[in-house]
């Protein structure tokens, strides 16, 4: 996951938030079973530890692990005390910005002056907040440190009310006017891009007091989100059986665990209780999806979109057709990728037939191979050798250990996950809790795509150096398929090649298939909507139902009540968003492909793609580097390679 604050495009869904990044990475992973699989604990480790190993635990002091698995982040501030002198710097500074209120739109001189001085203020906000929140991550328990995320979070917040006039200041002009404006100062062009941006939006902005009305309806906005959560923590599931035969509690958090169980009957109970308890509540459910979608519906319409799918997308202005291509080529290449797949699970799994509880169980043992860091370092390495100069080189630096760019293992008072982040033209940092398993390998390699994709962004110019996140989980995914392919081709057993070819399986099918049923979900919701219909539980669960059976195809069992499972999911809540969990992994694969299997042109359209950053509109960004996300056609790629990873299974198991 890559951390960065960013200041959104006033005015529509003005966004100056932590949590919306944390929607990108994150979430999906904590949503999905398959990738959060039981760590076997670390006690059990140690006895198959390779010599001179540290083995981590969680309850281990900080100051007890070595220094060189601990990042160091002087070269930021070099004691809390310059933290504290710097906000108070950046405090008086955010005083400042209102001043160019008059002058802003007076002449180009003045105008480069005040877009200088507001985003010379966010950058140095932004070295704060990376610092004040790495700090936290590392130590929860400390009210010092949660207090100065907090301070930071309000200076931030005044900082978005003070500079909230220049965005309508400027769109206030006549659009050749601001053009000339900016044509005619020669400082202003690397704002052109930012300008184009808050042009193409000026259709849809709407005069002031009308955005005054929208805006005094945010917390209104928020509340089916908020009633989902609530309804979420209310519901009580009944008592599941576990592999030893106890009863233990089912709930949102424990079923990705039950779903999984190797024991059938285990994982049919849990998730028949599941749905069904879904079920008795989906009345609810549905009245608070009713609200979302209606309150997308509202916004588009108040704004003058055709649809509300056109108005979430346009907020990064990415095409329609974006979304509907994924929709269709997915349905096309069915048949012949997730079809197929629900097969071979039923002939490897030895089932008469597939259920929905049979998706989520492994189909081969799990990798028990242990990987200290250092080796782990050495394997993303390796799989990476082929990026050319500058990023090998920024890449050893980062993981050599003595740079301490790196904190590497869990200890009492850290937060879980893992992540990536990094102020403008400093080094990026990675935060990890490395437990000596393979799984954590692809966790190094994944956050230091972001880790490479901060630093080649910031050759650009403050303004365009944002890695949107229609982009950033490509670079990150894209190291991933760059270590699972090397892994799989080095593969020295069976057991281990199949266990790796059912990773790449597992991975597209949670993240590409998964996600554009959800996206398809979606988009058939507020279609209905749209066109007058009333989505009540039954209607839900209907269209639900109907899209599990299209993915999986004829060879799939559906339950009496899995088309219930709509109300589980918290991503109908966040507009339009989890299609790019999808087409960002597409992506991935087609450059990773691209750069293993192509020369020089290829390796520099992807390290090209990464230093483009935020200058240019996403979509355009990518096509540059080969994939145009508007056409099918690099979409089959992933297609290809899913079909092509079934063969060899099937090949394999054949022997
Ligand atoms: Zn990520």
């Amino acid at each position: 996951m890559a951390r960065r604050f960013r200041l959104g495009g006033v005015p529509v869904g003005a966004m100056i938030c932590l949590a919306a990044v944390c929607l990108s990475g994150c979430s999906k992973k904590e949503l999905e079973g398959a990738q959060v699989a039981a760590a076997p604990a670390a006690e059990a480790k140690m006895e198959v530890a390779t010599p001179g190993m540290f083995v981590p635990s969680g309850t281990m002091p900080g100051d007890q692990v070595p220094e060189k698995y601990r990042w160091n982040l002087d070269y930021m501030y070099e004691s809390a005390e310059a933290w504290e002198t710097a906000y108070v710097r950046v405090d008086a500074a955010v005083k400042e910005i209102p001043a160019c209120r008059g002058t802003i739109v007076r002449d180009g001189p003045s105008m480069l002056a005040c877009l200088e001085m507001v985003f010379d203020v966010k950058r140095q906000l932004e070295s704060l907040d990376v610092y004040a929140y790495a700090f936290y991550s590392t130590d929860r328990n400390s009210s010092e440190i949660k207090a100065r995320t907090d301070r930071t979070q309000a200076l931030l917040t005044r900082f978005g009310e003070a500079s909230s006039f220049m965005e309508p200041a400027l769109l206030a002009l006549d659009p050749q006017v601001l053009s000339a404006m900016v044509a005619a100062e020669p400082g202003m062009a690397k704002y052109a891009h930012y300008i184009d941006d808050l042009n193409r939006r000026r259709p849809h902005v709407l005069p002031q007091e009308q955005e005054r009305l929208l805006a005094l309806t945010g917390d209104i906005q928020a509340g089916p989100g908020f009633m989902h959560g609530a309804l979420e923590a209310d519901v009580k599931f009944p008592d599941t059986t576990d592999d030893d035969g106890a009863k233990k509690a089912l709930t949102m958090a424990s079923f990705p665990k039950f779903r999984g169980s190797k024991d059938r009957n285990v994982r049919r109970e849990a998730v028949e209780k599941f749905f069904a308890t879904l079920k008795q509540h989906s009345k609810s459910f549905a009245a608070s999806l009713d609200m979302a979608v209606k309150t997308n519906i509202f916004n588009a319409k108040a704004r003058g979109y055709d649809s509300a799918v056109q108005s979430a997308l346009d907020a990064s202005a990415v095409p329609v057709d974006v979304y509907m291509s994924l929709i269709q080529a997915t349905a096309d290449n069915l048949p012949r990728t997730l079809h197929r797949y629900v097969q071979l699970r039923k002939k490897v799994l030895g089932l008469q037939e597939v259920n929905y509880y049979d998706l989520y169980v492994p189909m081969f043992a799990t990798s028990e191979r242990t990987v200290p860091y250092e080796q782990g370092v050495d394997m993303v390495k390796v799989a990476l050798a082929k990026m050319g100069p500058e990023y090998s080189q920024v890449l050893a630096t980062g993981l050599a250990l003595e740079n301490r760019w790196v904190d590497v293992f869990p200890y009492d008072g850290k937060r879980s996950g893992a992540f990536c982040n990094g102020a403008w033209r400093q080094h990026p940092m990675v935060f990890l809790n490395y437990q000596n398993e393979l799984e954590d390998v692809f966790t190094l390699a994944h956050e230091f795509g972001h880790a490479l994709h901060f630093h080649l962004a910031s050759s650009q110019e403050y303004v365009n150096a944002d890695t949107p996140i229609f982009l950033a989980e490509i670079a990150s995914t894209f190291n991933e398929e760059m270590l699972l392919d090397d892994l799989i081709r080095k593969a020295q057993t069976k057991e281990e090649k199949l266990y790796l070819l059912n990773k790449r399986i597992e991975n597209i099918r949670t993240t590409v298939f998964r996600q554009t049923m959800f996206a398809e979900f979606e988009l058939l919701v507020h279609q209905e909507v749209e066109k007058g219909g009333a989505l009540t539980s039954d209607k839900l669960a209907e269209i639900y139902a109907g899209l599990v059976r299209k993915y999986y195809g004829p060879e799939f069992t559906i339950g009496p009540d899995d088309g219930f499972e709509w109300a589980y999911i918290p991503h109908f809540y966040y507009n339009f968003y989890v299609f790019q969990y999808a087409t960002g992994l597409m992506s991935a694969i087609a450059l990773s492909k691209g750069v293993r299997d192509g020369g020089d042109a290829e390796l520099k359209g992807y390290l090209d793609f990464l230093s483009a950053a935020n200058s240019d509109f996403p979509v355009e960004t990518l096509k540059k580097a080969g994939v145009d996300l508007t056409k099918t056609d690099a979409m089959l790629a992933t297609f290809d390679l899913f079909a092509a990873t079934l063969d060899e299974m099937e090949k394999l198991l054949a022997e």
